[in-house]
């Protein structure tokens, strides 16, 4: 059994790796901003510790919420789109709801890491995985627009790079990873796959995660996403 933390957890795919992971018999502990939306995480027999990713003071003193237990598996699952997707494009862009959402996609993803670093380094093989996306991706975009999205992707894989070179002496594995496009709130009602496909295949990917994997950028079906 391992302990597994899961930040935003109580809806889409961050519930559905808590789900999935419950039934495989692992402890799960799951960041939920509002403890009132935590219901169905409580269900599944999860552990729930109050985390709102946006107030960094709060990320900054998580490590003492978490105390001094190992933690096998970080999952880095919360994150906004930043807006509507209108709202996103060239000429409409608002500056504030970009500094905001990069808070949360790509400063907090950092923080939080630092805030758990003894409880991973405290695991004998500890993983820490940050769900990006192909919208992050340079090589992929194609489209243009998402200004405030895909920045906050790119620059989360900036900060995924730089993790895996850093704690590659510790031992700790560290990867970005693309769900797919999946019907979640986030994903809306069009997406490709359904939340279960999705972390199926993020949870072999995870699992196949080897040492030298450190670094990279996969997606759910195990394939590499290019830079
Ligand atoms: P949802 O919008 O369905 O869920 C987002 C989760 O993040 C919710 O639990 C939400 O909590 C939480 N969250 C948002 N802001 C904060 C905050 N400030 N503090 C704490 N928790 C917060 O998104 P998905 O489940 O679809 O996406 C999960 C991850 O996967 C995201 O990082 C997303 O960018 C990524 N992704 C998703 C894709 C898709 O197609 N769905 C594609 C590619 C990447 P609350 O309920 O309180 O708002």
């Amino acid at each position: 059994m391992s302990t597994i933390l899961i930040s935003g957890a109580n809806r889409g795919l961050g519930l559905e790796f808590a789900r999935q992971y419950r039934q495989e018999g692992h402890r799960v502990i799951g960041t939920c901003r509002d403890p009132g939306k935590a219901g169905d995480l409580l269900a599944l027999g999860a552990e729930v510790l109050p985390l709102d990713v946006a107030d960094l003071a709060a990320v900054a003193g998580f490590g003492a919420v978490v105390g001094d237990q190992p933690v096998d598996l970080f999952i880095n699952n919360a994150g906004v789109y930043g807006g509507r997707h209108s709202e996103q494009d060239l000429g409409e862009v608002d500056s504030r709801v970009w500094l905001e959402t990069l808070v949360v996609n790509t400063i907090a993803p950092l923080k939080l890491t630092e805030a758990i670093l003894p409880n991973l380094e405290r695991a004998e093989a500890a993983k820490a995985v940050y769900l990006s996306s192909k919208m992050g991706s340079m090589a992929a975009n194609s489209a243009g627009g998402a200004y405030i999205y895909r920045s906050s992707k790119a620059a989360l894989n900036a900060v995924v790079r730089s993790l895996a070179a850093d704690l590659a002496d510790r031992a700790i594995v560290v990867a970005a990873l693309h769900p797919g496009w999946v019907r979640t709130d986030m994903g809306g009602p069009d997406g490709d796959i359904d939340a279960g496909e999705s972390i199926a295949g993020l949870r072999r990917v995870i699992a196949a995660l080897a040492t030298t994997d450190s670094g990279r950028f996969l997606a759910y079906d195990g394939g590499e996403v290019p830079w």
